[in-house]
């Protein structure tokens, strides 16, 4: 499909009621083709009829005579090369492209025409209305290009004159009313063929604006549905750990407190604290504890399950919600988390020592609608962890040894 924006105008030329522009010209014939070579096999369809039925007139007229033969001959000379030309044009619609077969048949056609005149001397007076109706054929039944379809009948309104005027049957008023009848119908011919060439290229134009339009419409929902889909990120990630910010993380763990009271399933929180962490801010500088942070994030996501949501609580605080978690489940999940972050090899430009955290869990108890007690739990739980010198998981006093160990 053309790019209307390559196209320099959409101008029409006044001669020939085509576009200006030949890119654009030779783009709307390609859009038109296939109906034209539909339009132009009937038409040349019903010519070939035409011509043939016509062949019974000239037996009734001139019996089995030799003058008939002759035009037995030429008649057939014509349907065949039409009836040729429409199944060509239906196996190769290239033939379109070129003005070439197309004319090379209506020249034919007029040729035939005219060599019929003086070959039907008995009704002379009444060879004007085909070549009348000819010439208003090949204006607007045949999609050809206006420059070409002039030329054509210019040919066969002066071939008919002059077959007319070499019979030496018409006087001069017959002649002076045939020139202006074919005058005539030149004229509505062309002036109708130029407009309907017009109208079928100014809808071409309004279709391609509309296209364009479509595409830039369809451009802009895409490049809203992207910033929708920025805000939204934007609006729910912490942008130094690309974690849950706090607020989404609290949309996400009250859905899975309802659903866990809905289904009766447990439930596991934890608060996770990292370890004299300011001391290592002053000593390796701020941009150095941005990257431990950022790296803890990533290790604590690979450790949980895709269903276990976690966020960025505060500055260097993570909260974890583990949905269908009891407390062995729980407990679990976060020893091996905060063993793997002991373990973890921090380059040493951002920490000169094991980096080590302190967590602390919580269980949702039964009948518990709101999120603040279970959090407030694993709060208390990280604090006594902290008194107790750190880099270890509390679990939170309400949850039974028994529980955990299981
Ligand atoms: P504790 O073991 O008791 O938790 O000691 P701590 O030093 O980790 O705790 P404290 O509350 O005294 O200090 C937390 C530090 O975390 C202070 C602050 O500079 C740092 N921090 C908070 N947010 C950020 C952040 O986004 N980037 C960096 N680099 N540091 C942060
Ligand atoms: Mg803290
Ligand atoms: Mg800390």
């Amino acid at each position: 499909m053309i790019n209307t924006n390559s196209v320099t105008h959409t101008g029409l030329s006044s001669c020939s009621g085509e576009f200006l522009d030949a890119k654009l010209e030779s783009c709307f014939r390609s859009s038109v083709q296939a109906q034209h070579i539909r339009q132009l096999r009937i038409a040349l369809f019903v010519t070939a009829g035409l011509f043939l039925v016509m062949g019974l007139f000239d037996y009734l007229l001139l019996g089995l005579s030799e003058t008939f033969l002759r035009l037995v001959v030429i008649r057939g000379v014509v349907a065949l090369a039409f009836l040729v030309l429409a199944v060509a044009l239906a196996r190769h619609p290239q033939l379109l492209v070129s003005d070439i077969p197309l004319n090379a048949a209506c020249l034919l056609l007029i040729t035939s025409l005219i060599l019929i005149v003086p070959l039907r001397t008995e009704i002379i007076g009444a060879q004007l209305t085909p070549a009348v109706a000819a010439t208003l054929a090949l204006y607007l039944f045949i999609p050809n290009r206006i420059p070409w379809a002039f030329a054509c009948c210019v040919y066969l309104s002066a071939g008919v004159l002059l077959a007319f005027y070499s019979t030496g049957l018409v006087e001069l008023q017959g002649m002076v009313g045939a020139t202006l009848a074919l005058l005539l119908a030149n004229v509505i011919g062309l002036l109708a063929s130029l407009r309907l060439n017009r109208l079928q290229r100014e809808q071409f134009t309004s279709l391609l604006a509309e296209r364009e339009t479509n595409q830039r419409l369809q451009l802009e929902i895409k490049e809203r549905q992207r910033l929708e889909e920025e805000l939204r990120y934007l609006a729910q990630t912490d942008g130094l750990t690309g974690l849950n910010n706090r607020r989404w993380f609290f949309e996400l763990a009250e859905r899975e407190l309802k659903r866990s009271r809905r289904d009766g399933t447990p439930l596991g929180f934890c608060m996770i604290d990292l370890d004299k962490f300011k001391a290592i801010n002053d000593k390796m500088g701020h941009t150095a504890g941005d990257k431990i942070l950022a790296t803890v994030a990533a290790l604590c996501r690979e450790e949980l399950r895709d269903t276990d949501i976690i966020g960025r609580y505060g500055g260097e605080e993570f909260v974890i919600a583990l949905p269908e978690s009891g407390p062995a489940d729980t407990y679990k999940v976060v020893e091996r988390l905060r063993a793997r972050i002991e373990q973890y090899q921090f380059p040493k430009e951002f920490v000169d020592r094991n980096l080590t955290v302190t967590v602390g869990m919580a269980q949702v108890a039964p009948g518990e609608t709101t999120l603040a007690p279970v959090l407030a739990r694993a709060d208390q739980a990280l604090y006594v962890g902290k008194r107790r010198g750190r880099n270890i998981v509390i679990v939170d006093a309400h949850c039974s040894k028994e529980a955990v160990l299981n």
